[in-house]
């Protein structure tokens, strides 16, 4: 294929490919050689792979094209896409960016990665922070992937790779996970849509495991249009995941363009103040004044307890880590480590397969939920998670639509806080008191500031993607932002 018909494939959004593709203009396997030469091209510079697939994304795609002349695809199966290396994938190394599962094949794939279609044409699958736990890829034992706008600097994380591949064209779209901001803030600081679905509407069955009770798959797009797309195609009810909602999953492109005259705008008082970058205040702000332009109904919104959100969230996360992490031991897959004893095994194992922060998170976690100490965390931090939930019930009871930065800051060089953990844990704080309460969050790029893109953070309620996902289409609409591939 001529190297102009390529550019031109790769500056179209997923959307916009898989309707070339529906109308025979391009094969999928077109496609796929597309994303496959561009991951060639870029990935020495972003490292957003911990495992490139070209081979069977050719195989995949040439399927597909198959399937399109027997019958039909969904829209989406045609567009290539990057898997973040938390989701299972059937015969294909899964890490979640740590050294433990450094040889891992799963023997399924992961049930979202399946509601997509039985031949996803996956390009690779992306690198992360270890178990996700993180907000740079620097935690990652694959080396850290940079960030397209200055390869200086962090994608953010944990979902950074699924960011970098979206923002430099290593596939048309990609899925993160979202325990406390993972797909929105690396979104945010790539210049990218990430959106977390409500707490049960994606399958989490194949998901390696962060913290159960908040983690959650979802889309990182060029544009919110995209985001609906994959959204649709990984939603639904799985019996396999006891905590998947039996929801109806309704059609998130039908209300998308519907604009948002009357829409109740709450901007997040608590979020707006110390700690965020001027520029970054000031993006959302003249974001917040478009929207109003647009006949949205704009008034301010308190969530009283969403300071005490991050504690909590450390509390809670590390708990559910220690637990989840329990069953990397050497026995039955992964890494081991050899040793006379079966105790000295799991101790060697554990000690070279894990890295720093996964340790610390552990240990944390175990030391929350000890007998003694249980009560005054674990107990404890389960209460203000419920104050939480409280603050935004009210909150939706007069606003439909609440508004924030999604990070504090533009993405930072790569370095500057991997000795710091609580100036790394601030990175989240806009974010994970959504992921407490279980509601619905995405996060669309407001314009540049220092020449980096800022995120607009919007939540709504419970399964109320639609309306979330018609006020991001607006907030994309009246920002001065447009996708543009990078490096
Ligand atoms: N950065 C947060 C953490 O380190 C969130 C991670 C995530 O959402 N997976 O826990």
């Amino acid at each position: 294929m001529a190297e102009d018909s390529r550019s031109e494939l790769l500056s179209l959004s997923a959307y916009e490919l898989a309707k070339k593709i529906e109308a025979r203009e391009v094969s999928a396997t077109e496609a796929a050689r597309t994303a496959n030469a561009r991951v060639e091209e870029v990935e020495g510079d972003v490292n957003s792979f911990v495992t490139t697939t070209p081979q069977l994304a050719l195989e995949r795609a040439e399927r597909v094209d198959a399937r399109m002349k027997n019958g039909g695809i969904k829209l989406w199966e045609s567009v290539p896409i990057a898997v973040k290396d938390v989701l299972s994938t059937k015969g294909v190394r899964t890490t979640c960016g740590s050294n433990i599962l450094y040889n891992f094949e799963p023997l399924y794939d992961a049930s979202a990665l399946l509601n997509y279609g039985e031949d996803m044409i996956v390009v690779g699958k992306a690198n992360c922070d270890e178990f996700a736990m993180g907000s740079s890829t620097e935690n990652s034992a694959y080396g850290p992937s940079r960030n397209p706008w200055d390869l200086d600097r962090v994608p953010g994380g944990s979902s950074g790779g699924s960011a970098s591949a979206v923002a430099a064209g290593e596939g048309w779209w990609a899925l993160g996970t979202d325990t406390g901001g993972s797909v929105r803030q690396p979104a945010a600081l790539c210049g990218i849509v990430g959106l977390k679905p409500t707490y049960g509407r994606v399958s989490r069955y194949g998901l390696i495991a962060f913290a159960s009770s908040l983690d959650q798959i979802g889309p990182m797009t060029r544009d919110v249009r995209d985001s609906a797309l994959l959204l649709q195609a990984i939603a639904g009810h799985d019996p396999r995941d006891s905590t998947s909602a039996n929801v109806a999953v309704p059609d998130y492109l039908a209300e998308l363009e519907g604009g948002v005259s009357g829409l109740r705008v709450g901007v997040v008082k608590e979020l707006m103040g110390e700690g965020v970058q001027p520029g970054t205040r000031e993006t959302v702000e003249s974001v917040v004044r478009g929207l109003e332009g647009a006949g949205a109904e704009v008034g301010e919104v308190s969530l009283p307890h969403s300071r005490y959100g991050l504690p909590a969230y450390y509390i809670i996360a590390p708990a559910e880590v220690s637990s989840n992490l329990a069953r990397f031991d050497g026995v039955r897959y992964g890494l081991r480590v050899p040793a006379a004893g079966v105790h000295e095994m799991y101790r060697k194992t554990r000690e070279e397969g894990f890295g720093d922060e996964a340790k610390r998170r552990i240990m944390l976690g175990t030391y929350a939920l000890s007998s003694g100490y249980y009560d005054a965390y674990y107990a404890q931090a389960q209460k203000v998670r419920t104050k939480i939930i409280e603050d935004f019930r009210d909150a939706f009871s007069r606003y439909d639509v609440l508004v924030s930065p999604t990070s504090p800051t533009v993405a930072f060089e790569i370095g500057s806080k991997i000795n710091d953990p609580l100036a790394m844990y601030l990175s989240d704080i806009c974010a994970v008191p959504v992921n407490l309460a279980g509601i619905p969050s995405i996060s669309v790029p407001g314009g540049l500031s220092e020449g980096l893109p800022v995120g607009v953070q919007l939540m709504s309620d419970h399964f109320t993607e639609p309306t979330l996902l018609r006020a991001a289409r607006a907030t994309e609409q009246v920002s001065d932002f447009k996708f543009t591939l990078k490096p």
